[in-house]
């Protein structure tokens, strides 16, 4: 497995650009997730990759080789030995399971003992060693998505990507999927790329994860960094649950935080930026408190199993907690905020 880097890349359509100036590394055996809304530019990045579109400016390079370079090199597809898995299976329905994982190898000449042993090692990886004989409409969807898997791994590519290949599956199957491909990166220790626009997802399963928007990443971070730490209002608002709300400064940076003013009140902020800009205040951090300083009435309750997600109203400003009992709407609750995290948002 290889290191991926992309430095400065960029495409157009048309003069718009899809990505804009994309910087990142992937460490081998890395697991990365690519975050963001429809149209941010994710599928463009896995394209580039794969070699199925070249780059208007910047460089992709892979265990050291330069991938794509504007007036450089370009590795076709067919040799960049990457695997990819997309939404739709696109299996054979006239040949075998082990047909189908088997077929990148029959392309490449291998020999049918080297075949049959590889077939068998990416079956037994995507569990699916008691499925060899079936046909793929024999299979339910999580099955077959698992089937292309075993085809991606069966070439040992250095890299593999995979394009929201959960979301045409089920919530259960997606869960039940989301746990083979932790257990399969960890017994691959494979350099992966996972798209998807479903943030519970990205913050499970990956090591790190790229928040796109417009062609940009906005952060590239843990999961628990850019929830606990969010650098600005779109990665604040779309990783997690939460409020991100206006404040003004009111004391200095401390190794403790910042004292700052929001919902009428002063409150200690976890910070590291002197100037910040905006609060992101998760559900955890908003304790329903009859001692409370701020004043709040109840806008929504909905059950999540377990508990309820309480959407509260505190003069004007929107804050999300969670309660263990169901709440009416309208009825006020007094609250304390514990630990905000406090940040300069750049397109202030
Ligand atoms: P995502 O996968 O995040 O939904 P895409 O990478 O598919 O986003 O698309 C990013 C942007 O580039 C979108 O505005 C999309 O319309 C545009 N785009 C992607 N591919 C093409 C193409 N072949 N021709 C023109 N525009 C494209
Ligand atoms: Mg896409």
């Amino acid at each position: 497995m290889a290191e991926l880097i992309f430095s400065g890349v960029s495409r157009l359509f048309d003069g718009i650009p899809a990505l804009n100036g994309i910087d990142a590394r992937i460490a081998a055996g890395e697991f990365v997730a690519l975050l963001g809304p429809s149209g941010c530019g994710k599928t463009t990045l896995l394209r580039l990759t794969a070699g199925f579109e070249a780059p208007d400016a910047g460089e992709i390079t892979l265990g050291g080789q330069v991938l794509a370079r504007v007036g450089g090199p370009f590795v076709p597809p067919e040799d960049r030995n990457i695997g990819i898995v997309f939404q739709s299976y696109a299996l054979w329905p006239h040949m075998t399971v082990a047909r189908n994982v088997a077929y990148p190898l029959e392309v490449r000449r291998i020999a049918a003992p080297e075949r049959r042993r590889r077939v068998a090692e990416a079956l037994a990886l995507t569990g699916l060693s008691a499925f060899a004989d079936r046909a793929p409409a024999q299979l339910s969807g999580g099955q077959r998505q698992r089937v292309a898997l075993a085809r991606c791994l069966v070439a040992e590519p250095r890299a593999v990507l995979l394009d929201e290949p959960l979301a045409n599956l089920d919530l259960a199957l997606r869960a039940t999927m989301q746990d083979a491909f932790a257990a399969f990166h960890r017994r691959t220790g494979a350099t992966m790329l996972y798209v998807t626009h479903d943030q519970t997802e990205a913050l499970a399963l990956a090591d790190r994860v790229a928040v796109m928007q417009d062609g940009r990443i906005r952060q590239f971070a843990a999961p628990e960094v850019l929830y606990d730490r969010p650098q600005d209002c779109f990665v604040a608002g779309f990783v997690g649950d939460g409020a991100v709300i206006p404040l003004r400064v009111a004391g200095p940076l401390t190794p403790a935080g910042i004292l700052v003013h929001a919902l009428g009140q002063q409150i200690e902020a976890r910070a590291t930026d002197a100037r910040p800009t905006h609060l992101c205040i998760r559900p955890e951090q908003v304790a329903i408190d009859g001692a409370g300083p701020i004043r709040a009435r109840v806008s929504a309750c909905t059950y999540q199993g377990g508990r309820f997600r309480l959407v509260l109203d505190a003069g004007g400003e929107s804050l999300v907690t969670h309660g263990g009992q169901r709440a009416r709407i309208g009825e006020e609750l007094r609250l304390s905020i514990r630990h905000p995290w406090a940040f300069r948002d750049p397109d202030t």
